[in-house]
């Protein structure tokens, strides 16, 4: 490493400290930049400085998105009562890819982890609940992770939601997702016809 110009050396040194990256993809993937045109490097390097500052949350769904109100929230082809509440932003993507679901979202940004201190006031739990008492909700669909912690926030936000349903006669649905996704495993990495499989045989909850 102590062999590489300085520049690409920390380019590489940056990548490595990327999720999944070792030190020998961290070098491939350096010099792969150094033979790319300098102007799609450019085009990298602005998207990266800007990356920060340009995405924001979606002020409905809590999405990722670079305007006051995300695309899927906006588009008015999709059922608007039906929302299914993910953990994280990358699980959205994963229904998407399906083409599998035409309600929207809810992202809560994490999940209930007593163990390393995230409790419900962490995540994006008042929001949901906000939202739900001034819309007009038919279902709410969750989609937290099949594990412990996930299991854990579906189980509060139902209690949550229920009380809401008691209070406000709103009478919308409670369903988690079903069978078909591993106990344990992540959402993000289930592949479309098992999250569709999921999502066909979710259970009142
Ligand atoms: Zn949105």
């Amino acid at each position: 490493m102590n062999s590489l110009p300085n520049n690409l050396k920390q380019i590489a040194l940056f990548l490595e400290r990327l999720p999944g990256i070792g030190q020998k993809t961290a070098n491939r993937l350096a010099f792969y930049f150094l033979r790319l045109p300098e102007s799609d490097l450019k085009e990298f390097a602005k998207n990266i400085t800007f990356l920060k500052t340009k995405t924001k949350f979606c002020n409905v769904c809590m999405n990722l998105t670079e305007e006051e109100t995300c695309s899927i929230c906006l588009d008015k082809k999709r059922d608007s009562g039906v929302i299914t509440v993910v953990e994280e932003v990358l699980d959205i993507l994963s229904f998407e890819t399906g083409n599998i679901y035409s309600g929207v979202y809810h992202v809560l940004h994490g999940r209930i982890d007593p163990l390393n201190h995230i409790g419900p006031e962490d995540i994006y739990i008042e929001k949901l609940l906000t939202r739900v008492k001034t819309s007009k909700v038919i279902e709410i669909i969750l989609a937290t992770n099949p594990d412990m912690e996930g299991e854990a926030t579906a189980m509060f936000i139902k209690n949550q939601l229920s009380g809401l349903n008691k209070l406000n006669g709103k009478g919308f649905k409670i369903t988690r997702l079903a069978y078909g996704l591993p106990i344990g495993g992540s959402l993000e990495y289930a592949d479309y016809m098992t999250l569709r499989k999921a999502i066909e045989g979710r259970n009142s909850y």
